[in-house]
């Protein structure tokens, strides 16, 4: 069931020449964690602000837990929507104490509001002192007392704003796999922006992009990465090599090479071949393969790109194991295991 729904919403800013935010309809299943990616200005943090009434569409219609919170003119106030918002920056409040900023947004009237927060900071996997003020904290623990402050009124949808960025790659990588826990275990329905495809792929349950406020794709992780929509959105999420090929009644040929594939039979006209790096493999011995002139090795630590050139110096890049070496080799012969075919028009 889906507890948010953004129908054809529109935003553009009063000095702005182009949208913000152009057409954009989706929706978001309760329960789910959904990632926003795309890059600096795409329009990520303008939709989050939308949804949570910190700006008012130009057109469109948003609905939350089966209730409209904007229409036309209609809007249902910021603070009467039940959305709970992760700044980047965290924008806790520096005079307040850590149990102070999570008891600031609970209801006035809640009786046990200490236990709440109490419990709340327990959950994020806070053990400090509660009396602690937000700068006497590692920025880690103060993301997680600004999520613990973002759940604790128990609201309908979670919204997060590039909530990684701040923290470095080792730390990451485990703050990463602890919030989504912790927002699995709540149950919470989230939507966190992020410009790191590794943090949406690894993260989300299905990841929405956007590209000049415009919505491209939304789909699960392995949709988006292995059956994109788009040339935009297949290359924001790594590398895409394009062959162009012919084909025949028993296979592709391209300018490596021919690609027997029975597949082939039901193509008229050129078509490309699409393939990740990580999808073709360098192989020593001759045969079916195809061939090419080996430009370049990169070394990446864990991985070697292999770059092989055509004879008109088009280059496709393989991904191989790092140990192995090209010294004195000239030309590649490689095979690929999974790609894509396209009509090209
Ligand atoms: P993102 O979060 O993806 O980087 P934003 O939503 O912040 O993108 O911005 C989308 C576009 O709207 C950008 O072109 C940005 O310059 C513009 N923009 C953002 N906030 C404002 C504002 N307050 N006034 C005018 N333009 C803005
Ligand atoms: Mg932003």
């Amino acid at each position: 069931m889906s507890i948010l729904s953004l129908t054809h919403v529109n935003k553009k800013y009063s000095q702005a020449k182009d949208f913000a935010v152009n057409d954009v309809s989706f929706e978001v299943a309760e329960g789910e964690i959904l990632a926003l990616v795309g890059e600096s200005g795409s329009g990520k943090t303008t939709l989050l602000r939308l949804i949570a009434g910190l700006e008012h569409p130009d057109d469109g219609v948003i609905s939350l837990s089966g209730q409209v919170i904007v229409e036309g003119k209609k809007s249902v106030p910021a603070h009467e929507r039940k959305v709970g918002m992760v700044f980047q920056d965290y924008a806790l409040f520096p005079h307040l104490t850590i149990l102070e900023n999570i008891k600031f947004g609970l209801d006035k009237k809640l009786p046990n509001k200490d236990e709440v927060a109490e419990e709340t900071l327990r959950l994020v996997g806070l053990k400090e002192d509660f009396s602690k003020y937000p700068h006497q904290l590692s920025g880690g623990q103060q993301q997680r007392v600004a999520l613990a402050r973002a759940i604790a009124p128990n609201p309908k949808i979670l919204l997060m704003d590039e909530p990684f960025s701040n923290l470095d790659t080792v730390l990451k990588d485990q703050v990463r796999e602890e919030i989504r826990q912790i927002i699995k275990k709540t149950g919470i329905t989230a939507i966190f922006v992020t410009h790191d495809t590794r943090d949406a792929l690894s993260t989300a349950d299905r990841i929405a992009i956007l590209h000049k406020g415009y919505l491209q794709q939304i789909d699960i992780p392995k949709n988006l990465y292995e059956h994109p929509v788009n040339a935009y959105v297949a290359n924001f999420f790594g590398k895409l090599n394009v062959m162009m090929a012919t084909p025949t009644k028993d296979g592709f040929y391209t300018s490596f090479g021919f690609i027997s594939d029975p597949e082939a039979s039901k193509y008229h006209e050129q078509v490309r071949i699409t393939f990740r790096p990580e999808h073709g493999e360098v192989v020593q011995r001759e045969g079916q393969q195809l061939i090419g002139r080996i430009a370049k090795a990169s070394y990446f630590g864990d991985h070697q790109i292999v770059k092989i050139a055509d004879s008109e110096g088009k280059r496709v890049s393989i991904r191989t194991n790092p140990g192995r070496s090209f010294d004195g080799q000239d030309r590649a012969h490689f095979f690929l295991w999974k790609y894509c075919i396209e009509e090209a028009f």
